[in-house]
C-alpha cells in the first residue's frame, strides 16, 4: 500500500514545523515562564545540591524521598506530570534509576529532558567510578552493572556534581550565570570546611586539600607539612577530623553502598549482608556472616531504612553486633535535613557506635 500523493503537501509542512519546534527546544530557549529554571531532581541528594547552586533562580522538584531505595522507586504517573514542563532533569546515572527514570521520562512527553537532550543531566559525569565490573552484566540481578553508583556517599564528589549542575543552569539561564557561579563557589567552600574543618581550610586552602584527597596523598600531605612546629594533621577538623577516631575500623554493610564513603574516611567494609547488590541473603550467606562476626572481624553493621531488617536483626541477636540504620539520602532520617546535616548525623552515629561497641567488647 502506498501513501496517497494528495496527502503529502499537508504532512510535509507539519513535519517541518515539528522539526523547527524541537530544534528551538534544544537551543537553550528554555527559561520557565516565570523566569525561573524548572529543575527536577531524581533523588534528594541531587536536589539538595541543586538547591544550593540554584537558590531562588530555580523551581525545584525532587521525585524520590529520602527513605526510598533509589534502585527501586515505583514509576508513578504523577512523576510524569512533574516532568512535563521541566527544563532540566538531574539524574544520578550509572543505571541507579534504570527501573523508573526511563519510563517516566518516556511518559512525560517532554523532549527537553529525554536522555541525550540538553536538559538531561547525568550527574555521574566526571566522577571516578569504583567497582566497574570487567564484564557488563545484570546477571543474577546485580543492580550495579556500570560500577558503584553511590558516589555521593563521598562528600568530595558533591563538588563535581555542583559543577555539573552549575554548568547546566548557566546554559539554561545564561543571564544568571554569575549568580550560579557564586553559589557554586560558596557551596564548595562550605563543603571543604565541613570535610576538613575551617581551621585547616584557612591554613592550606580547600582546593589544595581536595586535590590531595582526590590523589590519595592527603595523609602524606598532612603528616609531612608542618606549620608552627606541628604537622597539619593536628589542625584537621570537620567530618574527617571526627572520623579519625574510627580510622581503619571494620564495618559490614547491608548493601554495597558505602564504598566511596569508606575510601574517603578510611574505614574498611569487610563484607555485605547482600551477597550481590540487590540480592537478599541466603541462610548460608547469613551463617558465613555470623561466623565472621563471631570471629571478631567486625562489630558494627550499617543498614538502611528501606531494606528488609530480618537479616540484620538475626545477626544482632546471634552475635551481639551493633546494627546502625543510617540514611543514604537527605531526609532519610529526620536529622538529615540537608546534605551537610546528613554527614553530621552519619559521622556522629558511626563514631558513637564504635565507642559503644568498644565498651561492650571490654566488658
Ligand atoms: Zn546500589
Amino acid at each position: 500500500m502506498t501513501t496517497p500523493r494528495s496527502r503529502m503537501p499537508v504532512i510535509l509542512p507539519r513535519l517541518i514545523a515539528l522539526i523547527v519546534a524541537l530544534g528551538g527546544l534544544q537551543q537553550g530557549t528554555i527559561l520557565a515562564r516565570e523566569g525561573r529554571v524548572r529543575v527536577v531532581a531524581s533523588l534528594p541528594n541531587l536536589g539538595a545540591i541543586a538547591s544550593a547552586v540554584g537558590g531562588d533562580r530555580i523551581e525545584l522538584t525532587t521525585i524520590a524521598v529520602g527513605t526510598q531505595d533509589a534502585h527501586f522507586v515505583d514509576p508513578k504517573p504523577s512523576y510524569m506530570v512533574r516532568l512535563r514542563n521541566a527544563d532540566l532533569l538531574l539524574v544520578n546515572g550509572l543505571d541507579l534509576e534504570i527501573g523508573w527514570i526511563p519510563p517516566i521520562t518516556q511518559g512525560a512527553r517532554n523532549a527537553r529532558i529525554l536522555q541525550g537532550a540538553q536538559g538531561y543531566i547525568d550527574c555521574s559525569a566526571g566522577i571516578p567510578v569504583v567497582e566497574i565490573p570487567a564484564v557488563l552484566s545484570r546477571a543474577e540481578g546485580d543492580v550495579h552493572p556500570y560500577g558503584n553508583p553511590h558516589y555521593l556517599t563521598d562528600p568530595l564528589n558533591a563538588e563535581t556534581v555542583a559543577g555539573t549542575i552549575a554548568e547546566a543552569l548557566k546554559r539554561a539561564d545564561p543571564a544568571s550565570a554569575p549568580l550560579y557561579e557564586d553559589a557554586r563557589r560558596a557551596f564548595v567552600r562550605r563543603l571543604h570546611e565541613a570535610v576538613f574543618g575551617k581551621d585547616l581550610v584557612d591554613l592550606a586552602g580547600g582546593a589544595k586539600l581536595a586535590r590531595e584527597a582526590a590523589a590519595g596523598t592527603l595523609d602524606a600531605f598532612l603528616d609531612g607539612t608542618a606549620i608552627g612546629g606541628a604537622p597539619l594533621r593536628a589542625r584537621l577538623g570537620g567530618w574527617m577530623g571526627r572520623m579519625q577516631a574510627v580510622r581503619g575500623k571494620p564495618i559490614i554493610t547491608y548493601h554495597r553502598d558505602y564504598s566511596y564513603f569508606a575510601a574517603r574516611f578510611g574505614i574498611a567494609v569487610v563484607d555485605y549482608v547482600e551477597p550481590k547488590p540487590g540480592i537478599q541473603p541466603s541462610a548460608k550467606h547469613l551463617e558465613e556472616i555470623v561466623a565472621r562476626l563471631k570471629r571478631g572481624d567486625a562489630r558494627v553493621i550499617v543498614t538502611r531504612p528501606f531494606v528488609e531488617h530480618r537479616s540484620t536483626d538475626l545477626l544482632a541477636v546471634r552475635t551481639g553486633a551493633e546494627v546502625l540504620t543510617l540514611p543514604l539520602e537527605v531526609a532519610g532520617a529526620p536529622e538529615a535535613t540537608d546534605y551537610f546535616r546528613l554527614f553530621d548525623y552519619v559521622t556522629d552515629r558511626l563514631v558513637e557506635a564504635f565507642s559503644e561497641s568498644a565498651r561492650a567488647g571490654a566488658r
